[in-house]
Formats: structure tokens, sequence, C-alpha cells
């Protein structure tokens, strides 16, 4: 008989996403007329930069020939991306990584549910709330979350709120946490931490021997002066954190996959009996059994993002979907609408008006408006009576959603 890893039987029913699908396509049944205004789900909408379609078309043409065809691509990511990476996005900022400590993958999002699985099953895991789900249910799926509670919270997890009333800003937890799930810009709340507030989370893990894993997906969105890229511009994070990168967000490759995992060789974990591995060479090892690389082709695709055309056709489609950030919180604040993010972030984070339960402010807002957004509780328990809206959507639909939201929301 095969068994089942009951690890999975407590994750909680539906997805976030499967779930909003289930009631929009409710809705469209029972009025087919209606025009529905997507400002839900992260996905990006431009189409890819020119420089990175050439650079594609011409990569095709290489594996086409004997010469220049390739085969399995290096676990790690070919050199070519990696010295890219690391002039681009490390050095230009003064933050030294050495090439062995650049992994290209096909994303950050299974690089941060993977990442667990070098952890011990016992250490105990802290998340922001609310939070990105897959770090939460990808430790659930390895059993170190305990018991899913009524509540929505995991019995075993530290949560870190982060709401309006502290700024979205987590505080260090009062018990001692060995995993650090820090993401920002942040998905959903769409706000920043400053050098200094992030300096708090490097000193803690360096005094706990925890490890952070920093989650950069949006810092291509990052306006303000004093708002860190990296959380290697912060002094000692090279001991203790990981950074995960994504070309998704920064350059449009939600369908075409490319990202990157930053892991500094002094990050260490502990063998029971105290003696220290490199956090590094465990990952090399488990990528070399578990995956077999990122196509040539799209390598190739993700270094011409550094490209001085590439460079400016990312920025010229950031820029675009930053202003659709501006029409969104502009408007909604002119309605009286509390909006949070959309400065350094493609996400609006708006508190329901009257305190309404976020899946109430989504029926009310698809029914009245015709609009889909993303109940702020879908995110984690801090994020119950707060909503969310992507700047990913084309800019004639995104004015026509604000002008929605001030003609016919009945508020
Ligand atoms: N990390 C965060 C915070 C995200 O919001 C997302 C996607 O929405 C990802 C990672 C996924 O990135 P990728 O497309 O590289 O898998």
């Amino acid at each position: 008989m095969a068994y089942v890893n009951e690890n999975h039987l407590k994750l909680p029913g539906n997805y976030l996403f499967a779930e909003i699908g289930k009631r929009v396509n409710l809705f469209k049944n029972d009025h087919p007329e209606a025009k529905i205004i997507k400002l839900g789900i992260g996905d990006v909408t431009r189409p890819l930069p020119a420089a990175c379609i050439d650079a594609m078309h011409r990569a095709v043409d290489e594996m086409g020939r004997e010469e220049t065809f390739r085969g399995y691509p290096e676990y790690e990511g070919y050199d070519f991306l990696i010295q890219k990476i690391i002039e681009y996005d490390y050095l230009k900022r003064g933050i030294h990584i050495e090439a062995d400590e650049v992994f290209v993958s096909d994303g950050a999002k299974s690089d941060t549910a993977n990442i667990q699985e070098l952890f011990g099953s016992d250490n105990i895991i802290a998340v922001t709330d609310p939070v990105y789900p897959v770090y939460v249910d990808s430790n659930a799926m390895a059993g170190r979350t305990g018991v899913y509670g009524a509540d929505g919270k995991w019995s075993k997890v530290v949560y870190l709120p982060c709401t309006a009333e502290n700024n979205f800003v987590p505080q260090l937890p009062d018990a001692k946490v060995d995993m650090i799930y820090l993401c920002f810009p942040n998905n959903p709340t769409g706000m920043t931490l400053t050098k200094a507030q992030l300096k708090k989370w490097v000193d803690y893990a360096k005094a706990n021997k925890s490890v952070i894993l920093f989650d950069s997906a949006y810092e291509a969105y990052i306006h303000e002066e004093d708002v860190p890229h990296s959380i290697f511009e912060v002094e000692g994070a090279r001991e203790v954190a990981v950074e995960f990168r994504s070309f998704s967000k920064t350059a449009g490759f939600t369908g075409t996959r490319c990202a990157y995992t930053v892991i500094p060789k002094e990050v260490k974990v502990f063998a029971p009996d105290g003696e220290a591995q490199s956090l590094n060479r465990l990952w090399y090892r488990r990528q070399a059994t578990k995956f077999n690389g990122v196509s040539y082709i799209v390598q190739r695709g993700a270094e011409a993002v550094y490209t001085e055309q590439g460079q400016k056709q990312i920025k010229a489609t950031i820029g675009y979907y930053m202003e659709n950030a501006r029409i969104i919180r502009d408007g909604l604040k002119s309605i009286g609408i509390q909006v949070f993010g959309g400065v350094n972030a493609p996400y609006i984070w708006l508190k329901t008006p009257d305190g309404m339960d976020s899946w109430a402010f989504f029926d009310k807002l698809l029914s009245e408006a015709n609009i889909v957004g993303t109940p702020g509780s879908g995110f984690g328990p801090s994020g119950r009576g707060y909503f969310r809206l992507t700047a990913f959507g084309g800019r004639e639909s995104t004015e026509e959603a604000v002008e929605r939201f001030k003609t016919r929301l009945k508020l």
C-alpha cells in the first residue's frame, strides 16, 4: 500500500487564487454581460523587452546548428549570465558576490519553496503576516508548521504582524526563531524596510544563528533612495542571509521562467553536534540532484536584460506599471479609501471601508464594480480587513477600474 505524506493533508483547502477563480466564474455565469477588470493575480501583462526577444531568437538559431548546439546546461547557470548578475545587480551597489554564490533557476517560487529542504525539521520559522503563501505552505508540506487552527494560523509558526498600526514593519520576535522569511518590497502590502530596519534583523540572525531568507523579487520597483535593493547592502548580512531574485517582475519573465538565488559561502546551518555546514554547498548538492538547469535560450534572454537596450526597455515597462500604481493610489485616496504601498512596489494594499471583511469586500467590488482584486485575509490573519490591487493591468483598464471605484462602488 502506498501511504500518503500526511503533512499534505494538513494544508487548508482551496489555494487563494482557485477560490477567487471559482467566485469569478460563478459571477460570470449569472452576469454574462459584465465586463470584468482583473486587478487580482500578480502577473505581468506587458510583452517581453525587444532586447530579450532578439537574444532568444539568436539563441534558438544557435541551438539549430551543430557547432553551437548545447545540451544540458550547468545546474547553477551559465557564466555569461552569472557575471552580468554580479556586475549589474551587486557590484554597481558596492556588493561583492562570487560567481559560485549565484544559482540561476526557473523561478523564485520554486527556490523559496525548496530552500527549506536544507533545514532540520525542528527549525522554527517566522514569517511576516500577511505573507506570500509559498513560504508557509512549503514548510507545512515538510511537516515544520504544526497544526492549522481555526484562527488561520499554524501552531508552530511565528507570525510577525505587519499592519497599518506598525507601518508594516515587522517587530523582532520574543521567542527564538531559526528561519526568517522576509520579502521587501513586500507582496502583498507593497511596503518596504529601510536599511536600519533591515539591520535589526541581520543583527538578530547573527545573535541567534538564524538564517534570513530574503525575497527581493520586486527590487526593480524601488524608486525611493533610502530603500535597500539587496539585503547584502546591510553589514553582516553575508553571514546570515540568502537572497532570492527573479526576472519575472523585473523583465516580464513570468511565462519565460528565470530567476536566481544568492547564497554567500559564509551562511551556515548547524549539525546536532554543533558542526557548521555551508548552506551554499548543500544547495549546490541539492540542485545537482533535483534540478537540470534553465534553458540556454532563456538564459540568453535574461542576459539581454543587462544590455543598454534591455535596461532602457525594462525601465520603461516598470515605469508603465508604476504609473498605473499612482493612478490607483490617487484615485482611491480621492474617495477616502486608505491605501498603502504602490510607491516602491506594484501592489496597492487598501484598508477595506468600514472594517469590512476581506472576502465580503471582494464580493462587493465584483458585484458593484465588476473588479477582481485579492482579499487580504488570503495572505494571512493580519491581512484581514485589507485588500490587494495590482498595477500590472493595462492603462485603459486601470483607469476604467478607478472610475468604477468612484462611480459604482457604494461606500
Ligand atoms: N516571490 C514573491 C514575493 C512573489 O510575489 C512571486 C510571484 O508572484 C514570486 C516570488 C515568484 O517568482 P517567480 O515567477 O520567479 O517564480
